[in-house]
């Protein structure tokens, strides 16, 4: 996967502003640990309905089960009965997506109401798997702002943890190792709070971290 440099390429369509970074991370993992959503200011972007997505639904989320065909859906492979999973078309794009927008958006799956691209720029990734361009692009658009340089620290400590969880994969074993750029970023996230204090924590302890993090989700 390819890394985002400190200051991020910019794409031609130039930077967004990501707004204040903490604050952010404070939001996000929140809403990770299912306790609210981020406001992400998407305006016209369709970039993570088009980008060869499987789009997780709970069997709590009934409103969108009667508004998603039934065809479109498959059992989630790990996941107890009832999780399932729909595809994307062979252009990568979501299926209930049409060329003004996503049709089921008042009732659109919780996947799609809790995913923020700028998880990529926070952990200096960028998605590389097949069909994630789009996103890969729009996310290397954003820059975040620091209100202090505790701020600028602790984003330093959320992109040590990506390096650390990308150059540490096969040491942390594959049941915690992330298998994708997402899970890594959003790992990176919740795992970032033990290299704020160390310079490199030991791969026990991310381990420790990541069990934890996981079992709380
Ligand atoms: S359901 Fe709607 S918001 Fe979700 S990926 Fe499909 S088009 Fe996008």
């Amino acid at each position: 996967m390819p890394e985002l440099a400190a200051d991020g390429p910019l794409s031609a369509d130039g930077p967004l502003s990501a707004g204040d970074f903490s604050s952010w991370l404070a939001e996000v993992l929140a809403a990770i640990r299912g306790e609210g959503a981020t406001d992400v200011a998407c305006g016209s972007c369709v970039a993570c309905c088009s980008s060869a997505q499987f789009v997780h639904i709970a069997p709590d989320e009934q409103d969108v089960l009667a508004h998603v065909p039934e065809a479109l859906l498959f059992p989630a492979p790990g996941l107890p009965r009832g999780h399932v999973l729909m595809g994307y078309d062979e252009h990568g794009r979501c299926p209930m997506l049409r060329t003004d927008g996503c049709s089921i958006y008042e009732h659109r799956p919780r996947t799609c109401r809790t995913y923020d691209c700028r998880v990529f720029p926070a952990a200096g990734v960028l998605p590389d798997e097949p069909g994630k361009a789009p996103i890969a692009t729009q996310a290397a658009r954003w820059e975040f702002t620091y209100a202090s340089s505790s701020d600028s620290a602790e984003h330093a400590a959320v992109r040590a943890a990506a390096a650390f969880l990308r150059s540490r994969h096969d040491a942390l074993g594959t049941d915690l190792a992330p298998a994708t750029t997402t899970q890594l970023a959003v790992a990176a996230l919740e795992v970032h709070r033990i290299f704020v204090h160390q310079h490199e924590p030991s791969v026990h302890d991310v381990r420790v971290e990541l069990s934890s993090r996981r079992s709380n989700r």
